[in-house]
């Protein structure tokens, strides 16, 4: 199949944040075929190339120049069983949520916690997604990647891969690596995750005290959608911000300051809510003009319609420096800005 290229198309529909800047060129890519073919095609023509998925974690603050290239490989497949262990394959462009339900409905247990994340397989490696106690690397087995600087195609195991809190390998050198497709260890045996957060209480409240997988995910959609705005009615990339690690004397003295303060231990550090810290320094429901902090969830910026991703940008820059002056924290931002 020759690639379908198409000329000054607007972005709205491909990022969550529905910012409407313009592709110079767009195409969606199938297979690995034509995956490489886009690759010399821009390379040919000397164009800068961006590689979106879901576009879920993208802030875009201008027309692209060049080629975007959107991931839309689609296949999921079993590839070795061993006892109750199995391996499941997913190409980078299959969506995220349907193949977690997809596992779920085999039977399959370990990305239950990571229900209703946007976006699609190929960029879950990237920030090592994660959820409700859980992230990728808990239930990764390797991943395909395709080199960009050298055309080769090779494999990362797990520890290959220096996943970190929303972190890896591929993040650390954007533009490098293209994940072509992710494989998974599942297990047919029930160990989930309840203790984060809301998700025992929420099951226990529909009379569930033994859970299955499907049970899991399920309260945890249900939790979701309750306190995320859905973003085909409220553009977002969900959390803005990442919750920010600090030393544990820093931590005690904040929570002298401020005895209300969110904080777990991360490690030999403490990780504190960043929504907590946006909350209390009155960000929460701030709006300018179509660019704003949601009002139930002071973690997520939102854009109510016209806002640019340069609005956002200079919002969350104001956010950053208020948070580092009232707090001396440092608040990193989350989404890949282009
Ligand atoms: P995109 O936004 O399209 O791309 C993200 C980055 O990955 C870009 O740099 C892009 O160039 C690169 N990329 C995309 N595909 C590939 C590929 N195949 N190979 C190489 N590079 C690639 N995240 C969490 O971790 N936990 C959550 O609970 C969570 N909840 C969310 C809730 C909402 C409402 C929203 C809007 C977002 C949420 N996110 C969450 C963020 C986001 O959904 C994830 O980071 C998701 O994995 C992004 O996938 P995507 O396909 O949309 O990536
Ligand atoms: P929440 O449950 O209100 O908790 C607030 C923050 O406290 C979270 O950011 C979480 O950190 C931390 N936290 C809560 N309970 C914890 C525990 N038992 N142990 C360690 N840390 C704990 O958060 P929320 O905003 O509703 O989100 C729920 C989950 O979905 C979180 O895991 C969050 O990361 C994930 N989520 C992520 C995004 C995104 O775009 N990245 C968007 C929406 C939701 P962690 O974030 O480290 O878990």
């Amino acid at each position: 199949m020759t690639l379908q290229i198409l000329n000054n198309l607007s972005l709205k529909p491909y990022n969550s944040f529905a910012i409407d800047v313009t592709a110079e060129q767009f195409v969606d890519v199938h297979d690995d075929a034509q995956i490489r073919e886009a690759l010399l095609y821009a390379e040919a023509r000397q164009m800068p190339l961006l590689v979106i998925g879901g576009g879920s974690n993208l802030l875009l603050t201008r027309d692209r120049e060049g080629l975007v290239m959107r991931m839309a490989s689609r296949g999921v497949r079993i590839v070795s069983e061993k006892g109750a262990q199995v391996v499941v394959e997913a190409q980078a462009g299959e969506a995220w949520h349907p193949f977690v339900v997809h596992c779920l409905e085999l039977g399959l247990v370990g990305l239950e916690n990571l229900s209703l994340i946007p976006g699609t397989v190929g960029a879950a490696p990237m920030q090592n997604i994660g959820a409700y106690g859980v992230e990728i690397k808990d239930v990764f087995h390797s991943l395909t990647a395709l080199d960009r600087q050298t055309g080769e195609v090779r494999d990362f195991l797990g520890h290959e891969c220096a996943f970190g809190y929303r972190d890896s390998l591929f993040k650390q050198h954007p533009g490098r690596w293209l994940i072509l497709r992710v494989r998974f260890a599942l297990s047919r045996e029930a160990r989930l995750h309840l203790d984060y957060g809301p998700v025992r209480q929420r099951l226990l409240e529909q009379g569930i005290s033994e859970p299955t997988a499907m049970e899991v995910s399920q309260a945890i959609c249900s939790i979701r959608l309750e306190k995320l705005p859905d973003p085909a009615e409220l553009g977002n990339a969900g959390s803005f911000f990442k919750n920010p690690v600090i030393p544990v004397a820093q931590a005690q003295a904040l929570k002298v300051r401020y005895p209300g303060l969110v904080a777990y231990p991360q490690g030999d550090e403490v990780k504190l809510a960043a929504g907590w810290l946006i909350e209390q320094a009155g960000w929460k429901g701030f709006r300018e003009g179509d660019a704003g902090v949601h009002r139930l969830q002071a973690l997520v910026l939102v854009n109510y319609g016209h806002a640019t991703g340069r609005q956002l940008q200079s919002l969350a820059l104001r956010i950053q420096a208020d948070i580092d002056q009232r707090f001396g924290v440092e608040l990193e931002m989350e989404p890949n800005l282009y």
